[in-house]
């Protein structure tokens, strides 16, 4: 990776972490689901408003370091206006991208989510990565109770 796309990342990382976005409980959410990454401490709650199978509103609250942050804050972005099969998909090449062993991976399928590439070199870290992930899963699977990463 060319170090000026790697501090662009990063900023946009820290822009996340500084300012989350859809940083709020939701009342009226259909979907509620708590996600815990023991190893690192990250805690989130994930908030879903369905219309049908489509996501029409995601929100979270918690707390956690800049990598889950980052990583939820983005998500939220990204899910709301997908449907349920949209989402998975995304989780899939979520996952693929920050655990894979391809190299060449393609970024540009990812979209604005490939500013979290870089974790996949830190293995601590993808936990944190993907905790939102694994939460939004449970979430769309309607499983209501607490997940964990461990
Ligand atoms: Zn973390």
């Amino acid at each position: 990776m060319f170090d000026d796309l790697r501090d662009l990342y990063q900023e946009v990382i820290f822009d996340h972490n500084r300012n989350p976005r859809n940083f709020r409980v939701m009342d009226n959410a259909d979907r509620k689901v708590e996600g815990f990454n023991p190893l690192c401490g990250d805690r989130l709650t994930l908030f879903l408003k369905m219309k049908g199978n489509l996501i029409e509103e995601a929100s979270f609250q918690g707390s956690g370091c800049a990598i889950s942050t980052a990583s939820v804050s983005l998500m939220t972005e990204i899910i709301q206006g997908k449907t349920e099969a949209e989402a998975e998909e995304l989780f899939k090449k979520f996952h693929e991208m920050t655990t894979g062993k391809d190299e060449h991976f393609n970024l540009e399928a990812i979209g604005k989510l490939a500013v979290l590439a870089g974790v996949r070199e830190y293995p601590a870290r993808v936990k944190c990565a993907t905790l939102a992930w694994h939460t939004l899963d449970a979430a769309l699977k309607n499983e209501q109770q607490s997940i964990s990463t461990e």
